[in-house]
Formats: C-alpha cells, structure tokens, sequence
C-alpha cells in the first residue's frame, strides 16, 4: 500500500448572505451591522407561534441570479423545506431551507488557475434562512441571543467533490466572491461574516477508491482559515492512510488560534433533520419569463472584463486580473480611465495617435492604482469604495503625471495629501508649490549653487565617479522641494562638470 500517489478529494458547501433589504420571510430590515442585539427583530423572525412567513421575491430572484451566473439550470418550480433541529439562536426548533427543490440546479465554476482552468461542477444553489447569534459575554456563566440575523436570506452553492487542493478551494472561494459581487447580490464582506463554508474532505488512492472516510469542518469564516483546514486535515488524512486507518465520517470544527480542527461529533450522532415541506408556503413557480427578465440583468462577468481590459486598454493580463478581482476596484479603474479619456481627446494631436495615447494613460493609470494608491490603502485596511480620492480627481492627478507638470516623487506626494483630504491635485499642486519646475535658467541657478557647495563630490564625479552625480541630484530636489524636474537637472549637471 502506498500513499505517494494519494490524492484529497474536496466538496465545498459556501452561504452567502445577501444584500436584499429585508429579511427573507419578514420586511425586518436586513442590516444590522452596528446596530443594537435584537433591533430587528418582529414576531417571526424571533419564532414565535402563529405568524406566517411570507418569502421576499427580492431573495428568490436574487439566487435565480447566482445561479445563473454559475451555469446552473432553474426549474420551473421551486418549494421550501423545514430542517428540524434545536438550538438556541433557532427559535422555532427549525430552519426554512429547500431540500428536493432548490431554485437552482447543477451548473459550474470555472476556478482560472496559472496558464488553465478548472472546473468544478455544482451541485445546486438554494436558499436558506440564517439563525441568529450567539454572544457569550467573557466571564459570565451565561449566554445572551442576539436574534438580528435570524431571518438573513443566505444562498448555499453546493459544489461536486472536484477540489483536489487548498489552492484550488481558495480560487474558487475568491471566485465565488468576485461573481457574488459583480452581480450584486451580496457585498460578500468577509469581516461582516458574509461568505463562510463548510469543507468536506477524504482521501483518494490515486486509483479512484476512496481510503478515507468524509470530514466535515463546519463553518470556516475566513479564506485564510479555509485554507489552512485544508492542510492540516489533508495531513490527518494521510497520516491515517500511512497507518491503515479509515477515519471516522464526522463533522469537526475549526480552532482558528491553535490552527486545528476539532471533533465535534461522528455521523452516527449526526441530528436527524426529518425535512418536510414547509406547510405555510406554496410551491413557488419560476416562469421562464421571470426566468429571462433576471438573465437579462446580469452585468458583464469579470472574465469577460479581464479580456476587454487587456483588449482595450492594452494592459497586460496580470494587473487586468487583480484589477478586475475586485468589482469596485475595477469601476474606479474605468471611472478614471473614461475621464481621461475625455480629457485626452481635447488635446491637440492626430486622430491616429489616439489609440496609442489611450493606453499609454491607462497604463500610466493602472501602475499608479496598482503600486501608490493600493500603498496608501494597504496599511490603513481601507476598501476603494471609503477612500476620499474621487476617480475624477485621481484621474487628474494622472494627466498631471502624463503633462510632466510634476514629477514622480511630487506627485506622490500629492496622492498622500489627497488621499487625507480627499482635496483635488492641482489645487494641492500650487499650494504646495509642487509644480514641476522646467525652467532652464531656473535649474541652471540652482545646480551652480549645489556644484559650488560639494567641491569634493564634484572632483570625484570629474574622476570619473559618475554615480556620484545622484547625490549632486539629491540636493538639487532638496533645494526644490522636489519639484525640480529631474531629467533636466542630470542634463545641466553633466554638462557644467562633465562638459558635452
Ligand atoms: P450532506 O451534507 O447533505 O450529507 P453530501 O455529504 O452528499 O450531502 O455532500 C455534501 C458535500 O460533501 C458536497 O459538497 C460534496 O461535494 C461533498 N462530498 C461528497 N462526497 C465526498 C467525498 N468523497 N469526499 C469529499 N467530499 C465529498
Ligand atoms: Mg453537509
Ligand atoms: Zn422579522
């Protein structure tokens, strides 16, 4: 028996909330980030007897939508289902799911890896009421509810066990969330807890029998600790097949302090959830109409975007991508680059030239996202739609690059300032007198009165230490404020000490 060839078989089981208004059975508002414990709450979404629940077509449509942007196919019916199971932060002893009749029904994700793709095949997309929460308070000997969330409409997308890496499984979660948001049906914001998986996993010999029971790890909120569950039960998983163990079929949970997971119960204990169809709502149909009125709203997906990046902007595949993973990120970049244009096409210059100076800009655009503004973002852990900066005025900035009115050192410093203030970057510009100086006479005063004060540095450029003219070049932008511009300086320098 050998384990060299074995291989981890990976289903993934992803909720994700939506951002529908209200609740999915009540009109309770379904927003309650920083909002006081039970707020929105209303006789049905705290369980109690005698209220009817009433489903939010917003919800219906909006899984319709997930769903087809996963290839699934949708039937013409759909019904929900009672999970019966007790716990606290499920005040009716049940949840509203959908067992035999989800809204959605098989479909796909293509996960891009390197050069390749791979697909995964899904299972089904339903939907789902969510339990509200659990506090418990540091040092109490109790526990409160919090009933806010109780009510979410969530979706489930159900994937066939094709996962065969803790790499492939975080691709497809970024995936997942990318889509989920181009569609708007959910902000996926992972701190809010809207995106969680449970993981299934077990080991394959390498000749297709499986060695090695399921382990479920519920609820993973994270893509770090996805992929970290990943790791370390694929080494459980093997250790045991080393050792002609099969493991038992149990549902575990993760400990994201120690980075392990933790049995929380085998199969056999597993609650039986007696599904049965919820008595108090109709089957739902799904009229091919309405079937076509939501395809119709479905937006350009990132794929598509990536490639019409690289097309039309000519920026290589690479930032396309990471400016596409991200919806907002990806509009700001268009937002700045069609203000640009605009701005480019009142200049002088020949038609033909257009195309080339169009994406010289987004080129221009693209680093100065990518490399300064993402600098200033990273630390402070913002997300592009909070910033201050307006597309508008980032673009303006970028023409002020473009123009040479300032330099590179200047015009970061300029971003800084912007992205504090949210001010626009010429007016920065002139109040910080950053304004690229070009002006011959003007530099030629100022390198005369550096040559002068660094006698020995001079010397030794005239030796032939031409790296030395760096330091004359320092001064020189020190004097300046760093507006000097700095082609034109190494020009002056060279010429007044080296001669030609
Ligand atoms: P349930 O959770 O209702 O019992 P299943 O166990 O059939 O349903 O499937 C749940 C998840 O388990 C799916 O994502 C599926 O891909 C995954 N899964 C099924 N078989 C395996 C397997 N042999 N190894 C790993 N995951 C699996
Ligand atoms: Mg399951
Ligand atoms: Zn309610």
């Amino acid at each position: 028996m050998s384990s060299t060839s074995s291989q981890i078989v990976i289903g993934l089981e992803v909720h994700i909330q939506l951002s529908t208004k209200s609740k999915l059975f009540c009109s309770c508002s379904n927003d309650s980030f920083n909002v006081a414990p039970n707020t929105h709450v209303c006789p049905l979404c705290m369980g109690h007897p005698g209220t009817l629940p009433v489903p939010n077509m917003k919800a219906i449509e909006y899984a319709i939508k997930a769903g087809l942007a996963f290839n699934s196919e949708i039937p013409h019916e759909t019904k929900f289902d009672r999970k019966n199971y007790f716990y606290p932060d499920l005040p009716k002893g049940y949840q509203i799911s959908q067992y035999d009749q989800p809204c959605c029904v098989g479909g796909f994700i293509d996960v891009p890896l390197d050069d390749d793709k791979k697909r995964v095949r899904l299972r089904r997309v339903h939907l789902e009421e969510d339990a509200g929460k659990l506090v418990h308070p540091v040092g109490a000997n109790y526990s409160l509810v919090d009933y806010n969330r109780s009510g979410t409409p969530l979706i489930e997308i159900v994937t066939e066990p094709d996962i065969s890496s803790s790499e492939e499984a975080y691709l497809l979660a970024q995936k997942v969330q990318e889509v989920c948001r181009y569609i708007s049906v959910s902000d996926v914001d992972m701190e809010k807890g809207h995106m969680r998986f449970d993981m299934n996993i077990s080991l394959n010999d390498g000749d297709g029998n499986q060695v090695t029971e399921i382990s479920e790890i519920k609820n993973l909120n994270s893509f770090r600790s996805l992929k970290k569950a990943i790791e370390f039960e694929a080494v459980r998983h093997k250790e045991a097949y080393e050792k002609g163990e099969r493991l038992i079929h149990e549902t575990r949970g993760w400990d994201d302090d120690k980075e392990a997971s933790v049995s929380q119960r085998s199969k056999e204990d597993a609650p039986d959830y007696r599904y049965f169809p919820e008595p108090d709502i109709p089957k739902i149909v799904l009229s091919s109409d309405l079937v076509s009125k939501i395809k119709r709203t479905l937006p350009e997906m990132p794929e598509e975007r990536k490639a019409r990046f690289v097309e039309e902007y000519g920026i290589s595949k690479k930032e396309a991508g990471t400016i596409i993973a991200n919806k907002y990120v990806a509009e700001f970049f268009e937002n700045t680059l069609s203000e640009l244009i605009e701005w480019a096409s009142t200049l002088e210059g020949k038609e033909s030239k257009k195309d080339d100076e169009k994406k010289k800009l987004a080129k221009l655009a693209s680093n100065w996202l990518l490399s300064e503004l993402y600098g200033l973002m990273r630390p402070e852990r913002v997300k592009i739609q909070e910033i201050k900066i307006t597309a508008e005025n980032f673009a303006e900035l970028i023409a002020l690059v473009y123009e040479k009115k300032v330099n590179s050192s200047a015009a970061q410093e300029i971003l800084k300032e912007m992205f504090m203030t949210g001010n626009d970057p010429t007016h920065i510009m002139n109040e910080k007198g950053l304004k690229q100086v070009d002006d011959i006479d003007e530099l030629s005063l100022v390198c005369d009165t550096v040559i002068q004060e660094n006698n020995e540095v001079v010397e030794s450029i005239k030796e032939g230490k031409e790296s030395a003219l760096q330091f004359l070049m320092g001064q020189v932008m020190a004097k300046t404020k760093g507006s000097a511009n700095p082609q034109k300086v190494m020009e002056i320098l060279k010429t007044k000490i080296i001669g030609g």
